[in-house]
């Protein structure tokens, strides 16, 4: 289903973070579950191409040839009120490329932003014994709505990485966790995500993790979750969010080609944790 929102206001919540809240009639009847990383997918029109309506992306799929589709982005609903029917989303700026970054950098009160969903996968499981949650500033907004959706006594390792310190940001939980920003400086996206998380220590019983980002990292710390530390498949949420060089359409059409290796052939052999 989609919706056509109305932006309310928008704020940078850090050098490289844009809050936008969307509201207004046309999101009446949106609503969200339980799932801390729940998404949607943004609607852009094309430049020099019209659209009947956009809210009826289906048609336009199904009249429109496929070069003067809508550009789609995914984003995370960082949080949804039922009350007053607003929902925020927290962009990226990863500077002047892309269609949502700029967007959501020149966004105004009474613009307008059409998308469909939510989709979405997570939510903390009661039944695990420890959370681990790691991933890039695109990820944050899921590890963040999960941190605050954890309950008292959940024990989290958290691991964020962003450029530098001044995109740390306050999360409140009532879990007992421990979050590490980790400063990526001149580093390349994602190392000292995956030297964090090689190196850390496991607590005792069953993990759940969700690990999201840029996907070279995250190809890389979901071969070692699985084969290194032996973690079953329903232990993990563990997906590339956007790959460096690749828009976004580019990496939603090579994302099977690029996950065929990640998995293992065979069950490793190792204790599931
Ligand atoms: C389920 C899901 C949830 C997501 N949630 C969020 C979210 O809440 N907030 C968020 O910001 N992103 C989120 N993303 C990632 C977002 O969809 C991508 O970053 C997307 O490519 C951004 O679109 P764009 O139009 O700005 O750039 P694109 O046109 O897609 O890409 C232009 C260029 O920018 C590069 N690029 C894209 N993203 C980044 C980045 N984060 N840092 C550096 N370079 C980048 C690309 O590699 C490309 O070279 C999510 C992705 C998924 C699949």
């Amino acid at each position: 289903m989609a919706y056509r929102g109305q932006v309310v206001r928008s704020e940078w919540v850090s050098p490289h973070l844009i809050r936008v809240v969307l509201g207004g009639e046309g999101l009446r009847e949106f609503r969200a579950g339980t799932f801390t990383d729940h998404y949607i997918k943004l609607h852009f029109p094309r430049p020099g191409v019209s659209y009947p309506d956009l809210l009826d992306i289906a048609g336009i799929r199904k009249k429109m040839p496929r070069d003067q589709w809508p550009l789609t982005r995914t984003y995370t609903v960082r949080s949804w009120d039922p009350e007053t029917g607003e929902i925020a989303v927290d962009f990226v700026h990863h500077g002047d490329s892309g269609v949502a970054g700029p967007w959501a950098a020149a966004a105004k009160p009474g613009d307008e932003l059409v998308f469909s969903g939510p989709g979405g996968g997570f939510a903390p499981d009661p039944e695990a014994d420890w959370h681990l949650l790691a991933g890039d500033e695109s990820a944050l907004p899921a590890i963040a709505a999960a941190l605050e959706a954890m309950p008292a006594g959940a024990q989290v390792k958290a691991f964020v990485e962003v450029s530098g310190p001044e995109e740390e940001l306050i999360i409140k939980s009532a879990a007992r966790f421990d979050l590490s920003w980790l400063h990526r400086g001149s580093r390349a996206v994602g190392d000292a995500l995956v030297e964090a998380v090689t190196s850390l220590d496991f607590p005792d019983g069953a993990a759940r993790v969700f690990v999201h980002g840029e996907a070279h990292f995250v190809k890389t710390l979901r071969r070692h979750l699985r084969l290194d530390r032996g973690l079953p498949r329903e232990a993990l949420s563990v997906t590339g969010y956007w790959r460096l060089g690749a828009d976004e359409d580019d990496w939603q059409r090579t994302k099977g080609e690029w996950n065929r290796d990640v998995e293992p052939a065979t069950e490793p052999s190792g204790p599931a944790a």
